[in-house]
């Protein structure tokens, strides 16, 4: 499923391919990379999601992005449907 992210501080955004409920690091990296250059903003979200509807897939379903940890206290991005 693809999802795109989008930050309208910068008006940019991001596709992304979700496989299950985790991003992997390096699609963290180039989504947080694409929609933010600036080092120091501090727009945005965990992966520089910014403003209304800012995840959403083909379909129209929003999404949420937040920290989360594994059961070995890692932590990853868990994009889940609101
Ligand atoms: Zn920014």
């Amino acid at each position: 499923m693809m999802i795109t992210v989008k930050n309208d501080f910068h008006n940019s955004e991001c596709r992304l391919r979700l496989r299950g409920q985790r991003l992997s690091i390096w699609q963290i990296d180039r989504c947080r990379a694409t929609l933010c250059q600036p080092d120091d903003c501090w727009c945005g979200g965990i992966i520089k999601q910014q403003g209304p509807d800012s995840i959403v897939d083909n379909e129209g379903q929003q999404y949420a992005a937040r920290l989360d940890f594994d059961s070995d206290w890692n932590w990853f991005v868990r994009i889940s449907a609101i």
